[in-house]
């Protein structure tokens, strides 16, 4: 929606094909954002924003963190996404619901699927901003490096609690679980590479108390990779089809949405060049590369440490982090977008956490 905005803004026809009959649903996002996103949209569907979060490590107490402001912000996604639909339409967008894209020729065609029929559209560019499953990424045949794990998250009716983030091998292995407030209570959920996410949820409601308090159930997929190049001649991808999620939190809002403004932007360029090749998309990669893509990089090195953590591993990490001057600087240096630059301010703090980045320090310094 964000990209569609500024090509219509720019005076060139837009189309969305939308395969859901209705924007914002089905919802699979926890909403959680950097006071970034809430300036860069203005948005106005904000729950709340927050100067604290609690970590419960696996086996040891809960460590709360506290920063001088707030650091983050939820979101309620359906009306988000509205809200960036009527944007998109302000600037002349048009948006058509209910149609599934299936076919693009590689030139002008895309085909696409609507009330059971195939129809066919024609364009000068496609830009594929279809998610992680993306079929335009397929139909693209751009090679991509990545894993898919499987997110899954419990609405309950339960009153908000701030933001929690539990971590462990038997909570979510390979990634975490958090507790976040939702326009209609508690959201619960967990990402994980380590097989059942839906065992992992079930039993993590149950741990809490709230699994008869389920209202809804939402599921989906966060994509973690990298691929050579974003473009093909008359194609762009953006969000996560072209894996512009963060690797540590599994949030694509941020990187997708500072990507999409570099590919509204080349994209324009190029219109008004009459020059729609790869060769001349192709300074919309090395754009949101420069901007977000090192980050991702590191934040995919992290997680290849963070997975190889033990639960004992990351109690004694935990306890090493108990220390005020370290605590100071996570909540002052706390960045949900830029992690990589609160490891490097922790690990000068404290050389004494060497021990625990291993590997990691070469890319990160
Ligand atoms: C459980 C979970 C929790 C998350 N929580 C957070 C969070 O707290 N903060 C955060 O920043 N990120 C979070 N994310 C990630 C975030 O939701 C995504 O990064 C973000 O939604 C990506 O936006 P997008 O527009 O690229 O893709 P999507 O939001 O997936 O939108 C793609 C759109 O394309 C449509 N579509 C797909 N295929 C076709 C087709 N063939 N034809 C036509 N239309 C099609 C879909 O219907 C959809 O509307 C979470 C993800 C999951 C799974």
């Amino acid at each position: 929606m964000r990209v569609a905005g500024k090509i219509a803004k720019a005076g060139y026809g837009t189309l969305v094909l939308e395969e859901d009959r209705v924007i914002g649903t089905p919802v699979q996002c926890a909403g959680l954002v950097s006071p970034r996103v809430v300036s860069m949209t203005g948005t106005k569907s904000i729950i709340g924003h927050y100067r604290s979060a609690t970590l419960h490590p696996p086996n040891t107490e809960p460590l709360e963190i506290f920063s001088p402001e707030p650091k983050a912000y939820v979101l309620d996604r359906v009306a988000f996404d509205r809200e960036m639909a009527r944007s998109a339409m302000r600037c002349g967008a048009e948006i058509m619901l209910g149609c599934r894209v299936t076919g693009w020729d590689g030139e002008g065609s895309v085909r696409y699927v609507t009330e059971g029929e195939e129809r066919e559209t024609r364009c000068r560019v496609v830009v594929g901003a279809d998610g992680p499953n993306s079929s335009v990424r397929h139909l693209s045949r751009i090679p991509a490096k990545a894993e898919h794990m499987p997110g899954l998250q419990a609405v309950v009716g339960k009153a908000p609690d701030g933001i929690h983030i539990f971590m462990g091998n038997k909570i979510a292995p390979g990634f975490f679980a958090w507790e976040l407030p939702h326009p209609s209570g508690t959201v619960i959920g967990l990402a994980t590479d380590g097989g059942n996410a839906y065992g992992y949820l079930v039993k993590l409601l149950k741990s809490m108390g709230v699994d008869r308090k389920v209202i809804a159930l939402q599921a989906g997929t966060i994509p973690l990779g990298r691929m050579e190049t974003s473009v093909a001649d008359n194609l762009m991808l953006v969000g996560d089809a072209a894996y512009q999620v963060k690797p540590l939190s599994g949030g694509g809002l941020y990187t997708g949405l500072v990507s999409a403004d570099h590919c509204g932007d080349v994209l324009v360029d190029a219109l008004n060049r009459g020059d729609t090749s790869a060769d001349s998309l192709s300074e919309y990669h090395t754009r949101w590369q420069k901007d977000v893509g090192s980050e991702i990089s590191k934040g995919l090195w992290m997680r290849r440490v963070y997975r190889r953590f033990s639960d004992d591993e990351l109690d004694r990490l935990f306890h090493a982090l108990r220390d005020d001057k370290i605590l100071e600087v996570i909540g002052r240096e706390g960045d949900i977008d830029y992690p990589s630059a609160l490891a490097r301010a922790v690990l000068k703090t404290s050389p004494k956490l060497l021990k625990f980045a291993g590997p990691l320090i070469k890319n990160l310094f």
